[in-house]
């Protein structure tokens, strides 16, 4: 075996001098980028856990404070699967702040999986109101009160509809009433003030609308064309994430 020292090069000149570093490349504050055989470019700027992980493990890493964590905990439309959750993604941002866009079939497993409390899952954003988008609200509703959110509300943002009973604060209406024995039933534990519901509806036909700004974090929507409405929310804070969704189909609003 010959040593590194003696080991013949297989690089070419050419090949070398593409290697330096451009003068104008951003500079990555953790060091070097990760040496475990993960791929990202040079200028990606990885967590300090991230550099000598291959994986992630929930509570493990910081997110640093112009960084966002996006965790896919559910992106399964229909029909279910058995370790596939329903469309949600968790996006997780420096400074403390956590949304969901979108809360499918299952996805409460998923995220208490990720060591998120059941009192914390909050800040839920509906990109439109396919079940599929929306369905573990009504498990988490009953449940998160009786699990300790007693002194904040469920704070759920999405569209409007064309006509009042179609939109976001029609369908939690209706959810209430779903859960109506259930609610009144669990109404004989000390849950408090768990079962209010905060519904922030913004229009679905504003194109790039702001729908939540706090704490230096912009939500904006926009629509997109999927059966009927379809806002897409993004979230902004000098870091971009835009919502993964449903497949286009014809526009038909
Ligand atoms: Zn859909």
């Amino acid at each position: 075996m010959s040593s590194e020292k003696n080991a013949p090069s297989t690089m070419s000149s050419a090949e070398g001098a593409k290697a330096e570093p451009r003068a104008n490349q951003p500079k990555n504050p953790y060091g070097g980028g990760p040496g475990t055989g993960l791929q990202f470019p040079p200028y990606y700027k990885p967590t300090p856990s991230v550099r000598s992980r291959m994986n992630y493990f929930p509570n493990s890493e910081t997110v640093g404070p112009d960084e966002m964590r996006i965790s896919f905990v559910g992106s399964c439309p229909f029909p279910p699967r058995r370790d596939q959750a329903g469309t949600c993604i968790m996006v997780e941002l420096g400074n403390g702040d956590r949304f969901f866009f979108d809360f499918g079939p299952g996805c409460v497993k998923n995220i208490l999986a990720m060591g998120v409390p059941v009192p914390s899952i909050n800040d839920i954003f509906i990109t439109h109101l396919h079940v599929d988008h929306y369905h573990d609200l009504s498990y988490l509703l009953p449940f998160s009160a009786w699990a300790g959110r007693w002194k904040q509300p469920l704070r759920v943002t999405g569209p409007s509809g064309r006509t009042p009973d179609l939109g976001t604060k029609g369908m939690v209406a209706g959810m209430k009433q779903m859960l109506k024995w259930h609610l009144e039933a669990f109404d004989a534990c000390p849950i408090g003030d768990g079962y209010e519901v905060e519904v922030n509806e913004f229009d679905w036909k504003d194109e790039n609308g702001i729908c939540y700004e706090k704490n230096g974090v912009t939500i904006r929507h926009w629509r997109r064309s999927h059966e009927r409405t379809a806002p897409r929310p993004t979230v902004w804070t000098g870091t971009a994430f835009r919502s993964c969704g449903p497949a286009t189909a014809a526009l038909t609003n």
